[in-house]
């Protein structure tokens, strides 16, 4: 049986994740550094949504997503207590989300989204390539 209650899993996830989602993040910059993928930076907070890594010479922003607060389609479970509480923030959450994918296509930026359970087996392998032709796409598109 869980020990933790939901009110205190509720209160350490938003603590653990409160910071954005940190090792997401890290494992997709681990993976570009062991891909020897190049010429991107973190957190550009000038852009919309202050995407996680922007490859300025070909006008890319990726996202990282964490399943949880951006409410993956695929593992996304609502928490079973406060939840009217989570799903206005959850829902807040994909709104920015959205408004800043607009805004950056809007100002000439191509966009990928990868979601935490992207970077997981089995599905890393599909990932890292979605990646790699969006770079290139972009690059294309710049040229
Ligand atoms: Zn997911």
């Amino acid at each position: 049986m869980d020990t933790v209650t939901k009110a205190k899993r509720s209160e350490i996830m938003s603590r653990v994740c409160g910071k954005g989602n940190f090792s997401t993040e890290l494992r997709l910059g681990l993976l570009f550094a062991r891909l020897r993928i190049k010429g991107w930076k973190r957190n550009v907070r000038a852009l919309a949504g202050s995407p996680d890594f922007v490859f300025p010479v070909q006008r890319l922003a990726v996202f990282v997503h964490g399943c949880f607060w951006h409410g993956c389609s695929k593992c996304y479970s609502a928490p079973t207590t406060n939840r009217v509480f989570w799903r206005s923030k959850i829902v807040a959450n994909k709104k920015r989300d959205a408004r800043a994918l607009r805004l950056l296509r809007k100002a000439g930026y191509s966009t990928i989204v990868v979601w935490e359970c992207q970077l997981r087996q089995p599905l890393i392998k599909q990932t890292i390539n979605r990646i790699k032709r969006a770079i290139a796409a972009a690059a294309a598109k710049r040229a």
